[in-house]
């Protein structure tokens, strides 16, 4: 591990973004170090995100499949099932340290040097490292978010009561209520996951339905089937109060209307949303502010107001995901290195991994009618999908929206067992520019999900064939 010296680049922080954009430096030969405060790479993502709710999701849902007759419609009868809630925990960690030793095999193919502690700009093209100081030619910050808190509701993951997304990952045991407060994706994922081990979940949003700022379709569809799942959804509800005591919390909620109530529970989940990290960076030592929401201001191609210094995915503006902050710490090495180095932030797919999952990309109806566009929009039941009809899981649609005049592909939004996979589909055909014909006329295979995307698509001009 190089210590000290010259980089041609420094990333700060080893999540999806930075890691992304120091093995992608590295490999166009640029001399190359990324430095982690984390024992381990891979960041919010890997290590207290995506990879672990997934992995919990995916176990869930297998329980759910045996344990509730899922399977009994095809012949197959399951006795009793159990859960072994540490042994369930144990294959998360494993697969997270799995995924993180792969990118440490990673940094060594390419030739990145990890660098382990807590980065501190020092002023511009310095860093501060434990005490030692690093230079490079270009810094890239990569310090990625933080979840929010909620006033008068202090998290403490070790006590267990009010806990946060990474408290809720690693529960010591299963609530018997659970409350979950924040209806976005987080909040469900988790939910849904503590909701299919025996936990009552009731969801607490403040909004009038969960996932705000999604389709409209994609809300009630997604509000009907979780709570049919016997999910509690409180929408248009904010939370006003608490008592936190040695085994549960009291909330005190608020109405639309003003009216009243309170939720017992016996751990609450903090799912409100996520802030920038941009704590004891240093930022002012280089002469960087954040805006108002500590977000650190860059330009299209993610440069700060300070030469030589730049910052991507989380810590900036625009979607918290860990796809976005991939794709920008890629663009952000090509530049780097010389090369045009693009990514597109109009076109980022959004995936919520319930069952079934929602997934969306590009503009919604809402904000078209908003900014007065004409458009088409065309939407395919899953249940006239004959793959979804074999495998017995027809919930949801695709609902696709193109340009009046053009036909060009504007978004898509869906609900259905494998939305997250279909929706690459879609977010492919955006980035080409493509028409509602492109894509109706390209060959499907048959029979699979995403025929549906090419039957929302024929519906664009009246042409759908299973509906
Ligand atoms: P991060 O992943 O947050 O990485 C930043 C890293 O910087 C951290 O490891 C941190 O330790 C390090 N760091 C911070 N400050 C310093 C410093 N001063 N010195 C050194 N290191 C530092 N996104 C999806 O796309 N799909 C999902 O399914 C998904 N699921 C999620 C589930 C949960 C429960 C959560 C919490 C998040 C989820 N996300 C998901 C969001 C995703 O994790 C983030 O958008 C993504 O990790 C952001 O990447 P990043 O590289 O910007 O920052």
């Amino acid at each position: 591990m190089s210590a000290s010296g010259d980089y041609d680049v420094l990333v700060i922080g080893g999540g999806p973004g930075g890691y992304a954009c120091a093995i992608r430096a590295a490999q166009l030969g640029l001399k190359t170090a990324c430095v982690e405060a984390r024992p381990t790479l891979g960041g919010t993502c890997l290590n207290v995100g995506c990879i672990p709710s997934k992995t919990l999701l995916h176990a869930t849902h297998l329980l759910e499949l045996a344990r509730d007759g899922h399977m009994a419609g095809f012949g197959i009868d399951t006795g009793p099932v159990s859960v072994d809630l540490a042994r369930l925990m144990a294959r998360k960690e494993a697969t997270v340290a799995s995924l993180a030793g792969g990118i440490d095999f990673l940094f060594r193919k390419s030739g990145v040097d990890r660098l382990s502690g807590r980065a501190r700009l020092a002023g511009s093209g310095r860093v501060d490292i434990g005490g030692k100081s690093v230079t490079a030619k270009a810094i890239v910050i990569a310090t990625g978010s933080l979840p929010t808190g909620l006033d008068g509701l202090q998290v403490d993951n070790d006590a267990g009561i009010v806990v946060d997304s990474t408290g809720a990952l690693s529960l010591p045991r299963i609530p018997g209520r659970l409350a979950v407060i924040g209806g976005g994706a987080i909040g469900l994922e988790l939910g849904s996951v503590w909701r299919r081990l025996g936990a009552a979940v009731t969801v607490v949003e403040l909004a009038d339905s969960i996932l705000p700022g999604m389709d409209a379709d994609i809300r009630g569809t997604m509000t009907k089937l979780l709570v049919r799942q016997g999910m509690e959804i409180l929408a248009s509800t904010g939370v006003s109060g608490a008592e936190i005591r040695k085994d549960g919390a009291i909330l005190k909620l608020r109405g639309a209307e003003g009216e009243v109530s309170e939720l017992a529970a016996d751990v609450v989940l903090v799912a409100t949303g996520r802030r920038p990290n941009t704590g004891d960076l240093g930022l002012e030592t280089a002469g960087i502010t954040p805006d108002m929401g500590g977000f650190i201001p860059v330009d299209a191609r993610g440069r700060t107001v300070v030469d030589g210094i730049h910052a991507i995915g989380d810590v900036t503006h625009g979607p918290m995901l860990a796809h976005r902050a991939e794709d920008e710490g890629i663009a952000m090495a090509e530049r780097l290195a010389g090369r045009p180095g693009t990514s597109n932030s109009a076109i980022v797919p959004a995936v919520v991994y319930t069952d079934p999952e929602v997934a969306a990309v590009g503009r919604t109806e809402e904000s078209l009618r908003a900014e007065g566009v004409a458009y088409r929009a065309s939407t395919f039941p899953m249940l006239a999908n004959s793959r979804a009809k074999a495998n017995g899981s027809t919930e949801g649609f695709v609902k696709l929206l193109a340009d009046e005049a053009s036909g060009v592909v504007l978004g898509a939004h869906m609900v259905g067992t494998v939305a997250g996979t279909m929706i690459a589909e879609v977010a492919q055909a955006m980035e080409f520019g493509a028409t509602a014909e492109d894509i109706a006329y390209t060959c499907h295979a048959h029979p699979t999900h995403n025929e549906a995307i090419k039957e929302a698509a024929l519906g664009l001009f009246g042409a759908a064939i299973h509906s």
